[in-house]
C-alpha cells in the first residue's frame, strides 16, 4: 500500500472533518496536504495547487514563509507555551502594543483568544457585563446581521444568522434581533423599538464572509456606527475574515473611518500559521471592570492556551512584513486585476453575479438543485486543473493569499472561469439555474 492510500484509508476510519458530509467524503478520494511553498500547496504524491482560499482565510504572506519560520523556531528556544493568567511574555506585550499602533484610534486595550469564535464570545459576554456593571442592567440583548456569520460556539451561533448551520441550535440559543443587511434604516427601526434593551450591535464590516461574500452598500458601517451612538449601543466588528489586508485596508472599518467599541480579530493575525485571536476595545469598556476583587467586577474568561507565545512571536513577525513590505499599499494593482477580470467571468454562461471587495471575491451561480452540488463541482475540477477553492454552497469563493503575484493570480482566475464552465457542463441535462 502507498503511503497516501495508507494516511486516506486512516484518514476514513477516524477522522472526522468539519463542515463535512462525511458519506460524501468517504466516496471521494481525500486530498492529503503535505508541504506548502508561497501561494503553493503540495499533496502527498507532489501535486501543485495554488491555494485560492489561503486555507480557510488566514494565509496572508504565503506558506513556508522563512521570517514567520524563523519567529516560531525562535520562540521554540525559548519557551513554547506559559500562560496569560497571572504571567505576561514578551511577546504578548509587544504584541498588544503593535495591535494597538494599527488599530482605529480608540481602541486601547487586546485581550487574547485563540479562534475567531472565541474573539466574538468574548466581545459579547464583555459588552454585556460593560453595561450591567455600570447599572444599565435592561440592556442584554444583542443585535446581529442576516446571514452573519462569528463562528460556531453556542454564544457565537446565538449571534448567527445562516440558518443552514444555525437553525438546529435554536433551542439552545439566547434570542437576538436580526437586522437586514446594508439597511440603516432597519437598524434605525429596531433601535427606536428596543430602545435601552440593546447591548450591542455585531457586524462583519463591509463584507458577510461566510454568508456568500454579501457586501453592503458604501456608508452603512458608518451609518450603524452613528446609530450605536445615539442609541447608547457598543458596535462589534468582527474584521476576523475582513482584518489584515483582505479588504484592500489593513482593517475593513478604516473604509468609513469608523473605530468600533470592539474589534474581533483572528484568522489572519499570524500569517496564517497558528491559532490566535484578539478582542481589542476601548479604555471606557476596559474602566467598567475595575474595582477590587471582592466586587467581582472582574472579566472572568481565559482559555488555557490564550496569547501562546509561538503564536505571539509569529503575529509579530506578520506584522514586520507588512510594515517592511508594504503589502497592503502593494494590492492595489492586483484588486484592479482581479475586477477586471471578474467582469469577464461575470459574462460566463450560469454565472449568475459576482461580488469582491479587494482580494475577497464571490462567484454566485445561483440557486441549485443542493443535491446536484454545483459548488463543489467546481471545487473538484478546479483542484483537476491545479487550484485549490472552497465554495460556500454554490458561491464559488476566491481569498487567495495577498502575497500572490500577478501571473499565479491570473492563472487562479483562469483556472476558476475554465472549472466554473466544466462543472456547469457536468450537470445533468436540463438543470439551469433558477
Ligand atoms: C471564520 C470566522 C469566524 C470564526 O473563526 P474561527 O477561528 O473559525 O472560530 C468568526 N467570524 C468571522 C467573520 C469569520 O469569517
Amino acid at each position: 500500500m502507498s503511503d497516501a492510500a495508507r494516511l486516506n484509508a486512516l484518514d476514513q476510519e477516524f477522522a472526522w472533518h468539519p463542515f463535512t458530509q462525511q458519506q460524501g467524503w468517504s466516496e471521494e478520494e481525500p486530498l492529503m496536504i503535505e508541504r506548502g511553498e508561497g501561494v503553493y500547496l503540495f499533496d502527498v504524491d507532489g501535486n501543485r495547487y495554488i491555494d485560492g482560499t489561503s486555507s480557510l482565510w488566514c494565509n496572508v504572506h504565503g506558506h513556508h514563509h522563512p521570517e514567520l519560520d524563523r519567529a516560531a523556531r525562535a520562540q521554540l528556544d525559548k519557551v513554547a507555551h506559559s500562560t496569560m493568567l497571572g504571567l505576561s511574555h514578551p511577546g504578548a506585550t509587544e504584541l498588544a502594543a503593535r495591535l494597538i499602533e494599527i488599530a482605529p484610534a480608540g481602541l486601547r486595550r487586546v485581550f487574547y483568544s485563540d479562534s475567531g469564535s472565541t474573539a466574538a464570545e468574548i466581545a459579547l459576554k464583555m459588552a454585556f457585563q460593560y453595561h450591567q456593571q455600570r447599572g444599565d442592567s435592561a440592556r442584554t440583548r444583542f443585535v446581529r446581521l442576516r446571514e452573519a456569520y462569528h463562528g460556531d460556539t453556542i454564544g457565537s451561533v446565538s449571534v448567527g444568522g445562516i440558518d443552514l448551520f444555525h437553525a438546529t441550535y435554536r433551542p439552545l440559543l439566547f434570542e437576538t434581533l436580526a437586522a437586514e443587511p446594508g439597511d440603516a434604516d432597519h437598524m434605525e427601526q429596531l433601535l427606536s423599538a428596543h430602545e435601552g434593551e440593546v447591548a450591542a450591535v455585531i457586524m462583519e464590516p463591509l463584507v458577510q464572509g461566510a454568508g456568500g461574500m454579501i457586501i453592503h452598500p458604501d456608508g452603512y458601517l458608518r451609518a450603524v456606527r452613528e446609530l450605536c451612538d445615539a442609541h447608547g449601543v457598543l458596535l462589534i466588528c468582527d474584521e476576523v475574515a475582513t482584518g489584515f489586508g483582505r479588504t484592500g485596508t489593513m482593517f475593513a472599518v478604516e473604509r468609513e473611518g469608523v473605530s468600533p467599541d470592539f474589534l474581533c480579530l483572528a484568522k489572519g493575525i499570524t500569517g496564517g500559521y497558528l491559532p490566535l485571536a484578539a478582542t481589542l476595545t476601548t479604555e471606557a469598556v476596559y474602566e467598567a471592570f475595575l474595582g477590587a476583587p471582592a466586587e467581582a467586577r472582574t472579566f472572568f474568561h481565559g482559555h488555557t492556551y490564550t496569547g501562546n507565545p509561538v503564536a505571539c512571536a509569529v503575529a509579530l513577525a506578520n506584522l514586520d512584513i507588512f510594515a517592511r513590505e508594504r503589502t497592503v499599499e502593494r494590492l492595489a494593482p492586483k484588486i484592479e486585476l482581479i475586477e477586471a477580470r471578474l467582469a469577464e467571468i461575470a459574462e460566463v454562461p450560469g454565472v449568475k453575479e459576482v461580488r469582491s471587495r479587494g482580494v475577497m471575491v464571490g462567484i454566485d451561480l445561483g440557486e441549485h438543485d443542493p443535491e446536484l452540488r454545483v459548488g463543489h463541482r467546481v471545487t473538484l475540477a478546479a483542484r483537476e486543473r491545479g487550484a485549490l477553492v472552497r465554495p460556500l454552497g454554490d458561491v464559488v469563493v476566491l481569498m487567495p493569499p495577498l502575497s500572490i503575484g500577478a501571473a499565479e493570480l491570473g492563472e487562479l482566475l483562469d483556472i476558476t472561469a475554465e472549472s466554473i464552465t466544466a462543472a456547469l457542463a457536468s450537470l445533468p441535462a436540463g438543470q439551469p439555474a433558477t
